[in-house]
Formats: C-alpha cells, structure tokens, sequence
C-alpha cells in the first residue's frame, strides 16, 4: 500500500472535520429546533454537551433521525480513527489513493472512481468523475 504524503493527510483530516461539523450542526439544529423550547428553557442541555451526550439526547428524544445521525457520526469517527492509521483514502479493491474531489462529495466512499464504476457499471457516464 502506498504511504499517503503529510499534505494530503492534512487535507483529509480537513475535510473529515468539516463534514463533522457540519453533521454536528444538523444535529443541533434538529435537537435544539425541533424538540425546541421546552429543552432550551429547561436549561440543563448546554450547548457544549459533549458529541456523546449529544446523541443520547437525541435517542431520548425518539427523534426519526436519531438512529441515521449516530450511523453517520460512527462513520465519521471511523474514518477519522483510520485517516490517524493512515489507512483512510486508499481504494479497498486495488489500494490506490481515492481522488480528494470524490472524497469531498463521497467521505465514505470505499473505492476509487473507476472500481466504483466497475462495481456498479457505468451509471455516471465516462464524462464525470467525483
Ligand atoms: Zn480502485
């Protein structure tokens, strides 16, 4: 397997962290929006509750979304825990580095473009490439 550069690293960890982010605001904003006033005004759910006790508020809330938040969040941790091994952005089917453009559409995405297509036969058509 290739050893990935420090730079791409770098980017990787960058883009990992702002898709946390941003999954992290969606769950605020569907904890604190939806379930809203009632927990706000209580008073006892800061808003730096740490990623954790985020979620298990979210599952007392019997929220829809609760069970497909926290597979996207164990995801993320995921894929944060194998970018710190280095084995993150590499293609599972032939080890080669996964595009930055495609793991910025596709964090998660398993392989690269061209296994995928394999895989899956041509459905984005030869013209794009993620
Ligand atoms: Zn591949």
């Amino acid at each position: 397997m290739t050893r990935m550069s420090r730079e791409r690293q770098e980017r990787l960890m960058e883009l990992l962290l702002a898709e946390k982010r941003r999954l992290w605001g969606e769950v605020r904003r569907e904890l604190f929006g939806q379930v809203g006033g009632e927990l706000q005004s209580q008073n006892d759910l800061p808003q730096d509750v740490g990623d954790r006790g985020l979620i298990d508020t979210l599952e007392d809330t019997g929220m829809a979304v609760a069970d497909i938040r926290r597979q996207e969040l164990t995801r993320m941790d995921e894929a944060l825990g194998r970018l710190k091994e280095g084995r993150y952005g590499f293609c599972d089917e032939c080890g080669a580095e996964i595009d930055e453009g495609r793991l910025r559409v596709a964090p998660y995405a398993p392989c690269c473009i061209s296994c995928q297509t394999r895989r899956e036969g041509p459905s984005y058509g030869p013209g794009v490439t993620l």
